[in-house]
């Protein structure tokens, strides 16, 4: 039974995460993880539902719990992996996702989300209906105050705090109402940064704004930033793992870029590896090159991305979504990390808009083709068969690199579609590519059926 994502359990409230399931996913997590499990939620008004579910599914299998209150998903992550007295952690949060969804992310007992394994000890548990524990064996409930402040405290000291305090910053920060409401006005307050915010009431209209911190939902921000004479602007997505930037100018800056920007500015003070799944623009691997750092390529997913940096002892890697993760601090993405180090960028370089303009420019095409789980086979089959190129990559799906473009093609995880990636530095050429490349995908499905 595969209950995981690819970032832990999702689904709508009270249809297909019920608390009878968190309850049950509680026990088994209480079962494989044991000793005392530390809980966080987001601000969803179903935190505090999925909240007591999961503790009592997780105390009846004789597992304590320790609730440690509203927090960022890295300051979890922070916390689990800096009391050795905590075995595991269990986040309530659907993290992007609309305001009627909720989900339980696990977090390994050295910080990290649960890979795969672990999540399919927690499925097998699940699956097998455990009973609960002896009246005497039933698992404490205790809570814990100061994780946030903690966790900021920690990031502070993680940059050149001297110098963000001596640039006397301005930014506008939108925290999607959600979980960083608390700690990311803190942390612009220890840092010395004035801070103009919107969306950032724990107790507002959940996500006040849609959550994904994507262009399109960020008018308001790109707006607020333009008009305040601010340096930057700063958004999180709800559980603020991640975090995106707008220039002071309101331009928006794709994740790839801040990836980009940040990972030359760390291979300056350290040469090393920068980690990036295969979906990410060239542009980050023209940047690390030209920094005189290696780059390493993984498949589509966080997890799987923090876990190569551990083994490659990587100085840096994230994805193109805002999800970046710097191992000085914790091997997770790290949305309050993010914010620091790109004050710290900017504190050093000047006008975030003005080392915008010094990036090469790349155009990527996104597009899907619907299509059946049973056709996802049938056509990555065909395509290894049908496709030619300089080079091919099977990391995750097929990338295909020809000398003026690549395109990715990959199954989605969790919906019937096939993504279409197509990527070249000149845009007529992506286009053209991921027309090719919808037409063959098209083909197949069409060949398919007809057999
Ligand atoms: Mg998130």
């Amino acid at each position: 039974m595969r209950l995981f994502g690819t970032n832990g359990v999702r689904g709508v409230i009270n249809q297909d995460l019920t608390p009878e399931l968190a309850l049950r996913m509680g026990r088994a997590i209480g079962r494989i993880y044991g000793g005392t499990v530390a809980l966080a939620t987001d601000t969803r008004c179903s935190a505090d539902m999925m909240l007591s579910a999961a503790s009592a599914g997780i105390r009846s299998a004789g597992a304590s719990v320790r609730y440690i209150g509203m927090v960022p998903t890295p300051a979890l992550q922070y916390y689990v992996k800096s009391h050795i007295d905590v075995s595991g952690g269990v986040m309530i949060t659907a993290s992007h996702n609309p305001p009627q969804f909720n989900g339980i992310k696990c977090v390994s007992a050295d910080g990290t989300e649960a890979g795969r394994a672990e999540e399919e000890d927690i499925e097998k548990a699940y699956a097998e209906d455990l009973p609960c524990v002896p009246a005497e064996e039933t698992g404490a409930y205790s809570t814990a105050s100061g994780a946030g402040e903690d966790y900021i405290d920690a990031v502070v000291s993680c940059i050149d705090a001297a110098a963000v305090r001596k640039a006397r910053l301005t930014v506008c920060l939108d925290c999607a109402n959600g979980a960083s409401c608390r700690t990311s006005p803190l942390l612009l307050k220890n840092l010395g940064v004035r801070a103009i915010t919107l969306n950032s009431d724990p107790q507002g209209e959940f996500p006040g704004r849609l959550s994904e911190p994507v262009e399109e939902n960020l008018k308001e921000l790109m707006s607020l930033t333009r008009h305040s004479g601010a340096d930057l602007g700063i958004a999180h997505d709800g559980d603020a793992d991640r975090c995106v930037f707008v220039t002071g100018k309101g331009e928006f800056v794709s994740g790839d870029k801040s990836l980009a920007l940040i990972a030359g500015y760390i291979l300056d003070a350290e040469k090393g590896t920068v980690v990036t799944p295969v979906s990410t623009s060239s542009l980050v691997e023209d940047v690390v090159r030209s920094h005189g750092g290696a780059i390493e390529y993984t498949a589509v997913g966080s997890p799987v991305v923090s876990r190569r940096m551990l083994e490659t002892k990587a100085v840096f890697g994230g994805e193109e979504n805002g999800g970046l993760i710097f191992p000085a601090m914790q091997h997770c993405r790290d949305g309050a990390m993010s914010i620091a180090k790109m004050l710290e960028f900017v504190a050093v370089n000047g006008p975030l808009d003005k080392a915008v303009r010094t990036l090469p420019a790349y155009y990527i095409e996104k597009r899907k083709v619907e299509c059946s789980d049973k056709d996802k086979e049938a056509i990555a089959a065909t395509l290894e068969k049908r496709a030619s190129a300089v080079e091919i990559c099977k990391i995750d799906g097929l990338k295909l690199i020809f000398d003026d473009s690549w395109v990715l093609l990959r199954p989605s995880g969790t919906e019937p579609i096939y993504k279409i990636f197509a990527e070249s530095r000149d845009a007529s050429i992506a286009k053209a590519r991921a027309d090719e490349y919808v037409a063959l995908v098209r083909t197949i499905l069409t060949d398919c059926h007809s057999q």
